[in-house]
């Protein structure tokens, strides 16, 4: 085997990236608390390097609307949380294969919340949650961080994402290599990606068969 571990990113790799739900979702927060809560939402650095209080207090909301912004968050993001076709299939037979595999996520708290109760739930032999760790890729530290969790040398190890956060050069940074997701008829959707000179795959399962290349 090429690898030891497969470490996967999370949104619009495992699950879909619902931009509509998630704007719809910022926009309910948003006539929640009002007074330019939008904007200064995008501007935080906390939101998701830190728990999400510490994250709505940085962004001025009063802390009697949390209770009610949380539980809506944790609604959305229940919903978001489905895997993809085939990817707990995928989990399970990397697994089999004798992989060690891994999740990197920049994400708020409400994901690793919401985690053991998702389908991914035991599926990972490492889940590195940006929101937990305090930083977010492309900061090398977080592959570090995956790798040591898993016990396997960076080269040791191919990441698997969409490119969101320049998360693919980061992972060749630290040493390890790259697999870019996309969907099926459609290009990277992210900037500088469509000239991509690693693998790609268009599904979960399709990463199975990079590996065996
Ligand atoms: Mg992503």
């Amino acid at each position: 085997m090429r690898y030891r571990a497969v470490v996967f990113d999370l949104w619009e790799t495992l699950i879909d990236w619902d931009r509509e739900s998630a704007a719809a979702m910022l926009h309910e927060v948003d006539a929640l608390v009002g007074d330019g809560f939008g904007e200064r939402w995008n501007r935080s650095s906390t939101r998701y390097n830190a728990p999400i209080r510490v994250a709505l207090a940085e962004a001025e909301v009063p802390e009697e609307l949390h209770e009610e912004i949380c539980a809506l968050r944790l609604r959305y993001h229940r919903r978001a949380l489905v895997p993809r076709e085939g990817a707990v299939e995928t989990l399970r037979r990397l697994r089999e294969d004798g992989y060690l595999v891994g999740l990197i996520t920049v994400c708020s708290e409400d994901v690793e919340v919401l985690w053991p109760e998702s389908e991914f739930a035991g599926l990972f032999d490492a889940e590195v949650f940006s929101s937990s760790v305090g930083y977010s890729k492309p900061d090398p530290r977080i592959y570090l961080h995956c790798c040591e969790l898993l016990g396997v040398e960076p080269r040791e190890a191919v990441f698997v994402g969409d490119g969101a956060n320049d998360e693919l050069a980061g992972a060749r940074q630290v040493g390890m290599d790259a697999i870019l997701i996309h969907r099926e008829g459609e290009g990277p959707l992210w900037p500088g990606l469509d000239d991509w000179d690693g693998p790609r795959v268009t599904s979960i399962p399709g990463v199975l068969d990079v590996l065996e290349r």
